[in-house]
């Protein structure tokens, strides 16, 4: 595991997976029951050509294809046995790890600066395929433990794989952000993000208050967990979703919670799995100099933000990468 080294310098993570993919398929991605994730069998050099994408942009953190993929997902919509499923999830690593190997080479990147592989682990909602990432409803249906051995093949497979770290994204409710901290507790060695889904600029999707269970669930277990934040959101809620979690300009310390955040383009996923845009503008702006100064660490995109859109990432975040955050 990579995650323990310059813990303080900002990471950029990768953009979103399904559109930078829509530019090396002619097939249909949205609105499958296993999203991007039917690519690992039928397409795997258009998985890799996309994370090669996002390590060029200058991603130092890229995330498997593996959203919205689960052993009974696998299983049922690709016709495939419970040991090809998580063969699938092997592969995904081996393509995710492939990709950085051969960009190390590339570009005669020092072993320091070796981008990670984190493993993308979409909630439970996301199997669902009804939207209900963005609502939670499920959360007081179902018992921890079911969420729990429903996450677990998964986890484990993508650990087994040799992922350097986890994302757990797209999180709708405090129940699925428990589970997720007490599968984490199997695996100690294992470190993880932890990344709410929110409805506006304070509430979680099931309608709990996002800064109070986000420092919550960091404190829970420190030593596991790099950061807490949000994803899939419109822009324009980061900083009121994140901003008074950490003294403003504050680095380090014991109260000091590392943040992460990968906004989408301003917009929604309808419940048919269609991306409803809510602005034409296809400029980013986004203020990352405040959100870094929040706390901010991990910071890319989600839906509909593209390589060139973490290249520019890339370029602003380096502005604040200091001689003194370095260490040097
Ligand atoms: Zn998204």
């Amino acid at each position: 595991m990579l995650v323990e080294h310059r813990q303080n310098v900002p990471k950029v993570l990768d953009g979103g997976f399904s559109g930078q993919l829509s530019r090396h398929v002619s097939t249909k991605i949205d609105n499958d029951p296993l999203w991007t994730a039917r690519f690992l069998q039928t397409n795997a050099a258009a998985v890799y050509d996309t994370h090669m994408d996002f390590l060029r942009a200058g991603a130092d953190i890229i995330e498997t294809n593996t959203y919205q993929a689960s052993v009974p997902g696998m299983m049922k919509y690709l016709n495939v046995s419970e040991r090809e499923s998580l063969d699938l999830f092997d592969k995904s690593v081996r393509l995710a790890r492939g990709a950085v190997d051969d960009h190390v080479r590339e570009k005669r990147i020092p072993v320091e600066s070796r981008p990670m592989v984190a493993g993308s682990c979409g909630p439970y909602g996301a199997y669902l395929h009804d939207a209900s990432e963005y609502t939670g409803f499920y959360g007081k249906s179902m018992s921890r433990r079911e969420l729990i051995d429903w996450h677990r093949p998964r986890v484990k497979a993508l650990l087994d794989a040799g992922v350097d770290l986890l994302a757990f994204e797209t999180i709708p409710c405090v129940e699925e952000a428990e589970a997720f901290l007490e599968l984490l507790k199997e695996y100690p060695h294992a470190r993880a993000w932890l990344s709410f889904s929110c409805r506006d600029n304070q509430s979680i999707s099931d309608g709990g208050v996002f800064q109070s269970t986000a420092v919550r669930c960091y404190r829970a277990l420190p030593s596991q967990i790099v950061a807490v934040g949000v994803n899939c959101i419109d822009p324009k809620h980061v900083t009121p979703l994140l901003k008074g979690i950490n003294v403003e300009g504050a680095s380090s310390g014991q109260d000091f919670i590392p943040l992460v955040v990968y906004p989408n383009r301003g917009g929604s996923l309808s419940a048919s799995g269609e991306w409803i845009a809510v602005q034409d503008d296809h400029s980013l702006n986004l203020p990352i100099s405040e959100w870094l100064n929040l706390g901010v660490r991990y910071i890319g995109g989600c839906c509909k933000i593209f390589a060139e859109d973490i290249e520019l990432i890339r370029a602003e975040v380096n502005r604040h990468i200091t001689p003194e955050i370095l260490g040097k």
